[in-house]
């Protein structure tokens, strides 16, 4: 099954090849036939069970999908957001919610790629953000700034985390903080301002700014005030799936790096004889295998509903790891060329670079293996 399933990925990706890639990137743009293409081919809605219109498939089969994209050299970056922030609404959301907009969503009708948390003021400590949303009977009117929210600007909904309650009158620091789904349509314009930012690579990431913006209190995903709760319930599906984009990303860049230490004579042979060449590719392979055995396991475990919190960490950590250290190696394999926008390796490395510092930095994933794994002192 999962064979299958990831040769049919492959190819649907063969029909977007490096070019196609490399055209976005000069021109920041998004990659709006292949997100549809997945969408069509229902692959964005593998999480989704199948009584709401998706395919009621894991994070494993999630995982793999991803995986294949970037193994492909594709990025699904500009798409996967939908499959870790529907555990959210699976879990926390009401019928009624779930039955207005998982069917919508399956379908590919409506988007909800998007997912608001960060913020400039409070960095990797969510529980100091400021974003407020205050109740006036039937409405929320959130005020605020928000961050590096990707896809912002292509998609319909935002699952959006902002504070209910302020943080001077809850009993703990995690409380008071809410889950609110929003309207990307209706808000734009209408109290929400969207500012795309040009980053490094291309992420169609953006700056958010909430003036009076009014929600339907029905847009409430779950209890009030236990929006942190729910956060960390879908980070570690997100740590899983990010992951996974990192070993694809490594397969990519290994598989990369052997063709050309093949094809490359210098000094009348191959580049690839030289044990120079050859060790710090094969280091990165044996790397990158070990990654993808932890990434396996947490998909295991988050699928069989056990607490996989160290394992989805780890995951994200040692994937995020090779896909660097694989990205590096096949620079430096390349020569000069690994420099050259034609060759498709410094888009990559430009991409990959990003799982060291996002969606959560390595150092955070460090503190929390720390902290609730080896039970050293919090360190913050
Ligand atoms: C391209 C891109 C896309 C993104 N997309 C989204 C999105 O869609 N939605 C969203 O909500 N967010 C998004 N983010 C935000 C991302 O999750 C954050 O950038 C990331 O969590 C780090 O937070 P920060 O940038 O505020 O860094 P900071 O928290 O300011 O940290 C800066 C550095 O200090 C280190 N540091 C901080 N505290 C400690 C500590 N106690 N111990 C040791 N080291 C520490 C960090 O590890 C980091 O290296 C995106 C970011 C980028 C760059």
């Amino acid at each position: 099954m999962l064979g299958a399933l990831r040769s049919a990925v492959r190819e649907l990706c063969q029909r977007y090849p490096d070019q196609y890639w490399r055209e976005l990137d000069v021109a920041r743009a998004y990659p709006e036939a292949f997100v549809q293409e997945l969408t069509d081919a229902g692959y964005m809605a593998t999480l989704i069970p199948e009584e709401y219109g998706g395919a009621g498939l894991g994070v494993t089969e999630a995982a793999a999908i991803l995986e294949e994209i970037h193994h492909c050299g594709a990025n699904a970056a500009a798409c996967h957001a939908q499959m870790y922030i529907m555990g959210t609404l699976l879990r926390h959301g009401s019928e009624a919610q779930k039955r207005e907009y998982l069917p919508r969503i399956a379908s590919g009708k409506i988007r909800l790629q998007a997912f608001g948390v960060s913020e400039p003021d409070s960095g990797s400590d969510t529980t100091q953000l400021k974003t407020t949303a205050v109740r006036e009977s039937d409405r929320y009117i959130i005020n605020g700034k928000k961050i590096w929210i990707s896809r912002a600007e292509h998609s319909d909904l935002m699952l959006l985390v902002e504070r209910t309650t302020p943080a001077d009158e809850v009993a703990k620091r995690t409380d008071g903080l809410s889950t609110i789904l929003v309207d990307l349509r209706q808000a734009v314009g209408h109290g929400l301002t969207i500012r795309p930012i040009r980053t490094m690579m291309n992420h169609a990431t953006t700056e958010l700014f909430f003036d009076n913006l009014e929600v339907p209190v029905a847009n409430l995903v779950g209890e009030e005030g236990k929006g942190f709760r729910y956060l960390l319930d879908s980070l570690n599906a997100e740590r899983v799936l990010i992951a996974s984009e990192c070993i694809g990303d490594a397969r990519w860049f290994i598989e990369r790096a052997c063709r050309y230490a093949n094809e490359r004579v210098v000094f009348g042979k191959p580049i690839g004889r030289n044990q120079g060449i050859q060790f710090p590719i094969a280091r990165a392979y044996a790397n990158l295998e070990a990654a993808r055995l932890m990434v396996s396991r947490a998909a295991e475990l988050f699928d069989s509903g056990a607490a996989c919190g160290a394992e989805a960490n780890m995951a994200k950590l040692l994937a995020a790891d090779a896909s660097w250290e694989a990205a590096n190696v096949a620079v430096q394999t390349y020569g000069g060329f690994g420099f050259a926008e034609e060759y498709d390796i410094e888009r990559k490395f430009r991409e990959t670079r990003l799982y060291q510092v996002a969606p959560v930095s390595t150092n955070l994933i460090l503190s929390y293996l720390a902290e609730h794994v080896l039970e050293l002192p919090r360190s913050y």
